[in-house]
């Protein structure tokens, strides 16, 4: 009678790295990671995260999957695109295909001075043991920094636009943060985005591979291995700098010296024009709950309006843009708003309150 063949162990390549012996590997399982921003960056660290062993995945994100995000953004296909899937829920389908093992948690949200400390902090996974930063801008990778060092938690900084990238580890108390290396978030417009200069897929694979080594050093114990670097590359140019981060902690830091968390206090929540659409985002109204179906159908005496599990969205007959072009509607069950073909934060306002009316 032939015996039973053993069951194969998905990480028995890992295991037989030198840091990942059992109880190494166990460790990983019992750990968990909060990717805040589910774009090139998050999903990329999110899937290497995933094959890992990580146990918990925590995935915020605000946008729904689009075709031009197909070209880097990992987790995502085709149909994702074609349903206008929010990316954190596909995401978290995507990462239950790839390793059941994993819980993951998607948070269809817009990370913000305002319901930020209880996305991290107070979900269904628990407190993140580390935060990948996949987010796209200056404003939310203060925000993170600022919670970062609030509640002395790892923080994987990283960053890419067109050809060049850079990564940074935050271990609050023990290294800089990003405000005693940067003092504020560039103005707005200053800078290159991914909308404006575009951004080369390899480049993501980069250096989010050495974000989720970073990571994973964290989350299996080898703090000590951890990057003391600023690392800046850009492998089409063929050029890699390290900037050495000792020393480089500020004593007049606002943040990590004076605990001042200015980014988190913001009382924001204005309309935000979003970066290289033509669009205007509306915060969600605290304590808002939308019931969608109803949403729907009381929008649909303005024009077509379906509602999805997720999001009610739709054109709005009786409104134009500038240019004569349809302004589109999405609405999700907090009651953040997505106002398209307008830029003007007032006029999104005005939409916004006509038709969804809080
Ligand atoms: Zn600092």
């Amino acid at each position: 009678m032939a015996l039973p063949s053993p069951v194969p162990d998905r990480y028995h390549r890992q295991r037989l790295l030198e840091d990942f012996g059992d109880a190494r590997q166990e460790r990983l399982a019992a750990s968990h990671a909060c990717t805040v921003g589910c774009g090139a960056l998050g999903c990329a660290a999110a899937d290497l995260l995933a094959r890992a062993g990580v146990g918990r995945l925590t995935i915020v994100d605000r946008d729904l999957v689009e075709i031009t995000n197909l070209q880097r953004q990992v987790l995502f296909d085709q149909r994702h695109a074609d349903e206008g899937m929010p990316k954190a829920h596909a995401a978290g389908e995507r990462i239950g295909e790839i390793n059941s093992e994993v819980r993951a948690h998607p948070v269809l949200a817009d990370f913000a001075p305002a319901n930020a400390e209880a996305v991290l902090l107070e979900g269904p996974l628990g407190r993140p043991d580390v935060i990948v930063d996949g987010t796209d801008n200056f404003e939310t990778r203060f925000l993170i920094n600022d919670l970062a060092v609030k509640h002395g938690l790892p923080y994987v900084y990283a960053g890419a636009v067109s050809t060049h990238a850079m990564a940074m580890t935050v271990l609050p108390g023990e290294t800089p943060c990003l405000r005693c290396l940067f003092a504020g978030p560039p103005p707005a417009g200053s800078q290159p985005t991914c909308d404006t200069a575009g951004v080369l897929g390899p480049v993501i694979s980069m250096v989010s591979g050495i974000q989720a080594t970073e990571a994973l050093k964290l989350l299996v114990g080898r703090r000590d291995l951890v990057r003391r670097t600023l690392v800046e590359i850009d492998p089409w140019r063929n050029t890699h700098r390290e900037l050495d981060l000792a020393g480089l902690r500020d004593p007049a830091c606002p943040c990590c010296a004076g605990r001042r968390f200015e980014f988190l206090e913001h009382s924001a929540a204005e309309p935000v024009a979003l970066c290289g659409q033509q669009a205007v985002q509306i915060s969600p109204t605290p304590g808002a709950k939308i019931d969608l179906a109803a949403l729907a159908g009381r929008l649909a005496a303005h024009g077509p309006f379906e509602a999805t599990r997720y999001l009610v969205r739709g054109e709005l007959a009786g409104e134009r843009s500038a240019s004569g072009g349809p302004i589109g509607l999405t609405i999700f069950p907090d009651g953040r708003a997505i106002v398209s073909g307008v830029t003007d934060p007032v006029r999104a306002r005005t939409i916004y309150a006509r038709y969804v009316g809080v």
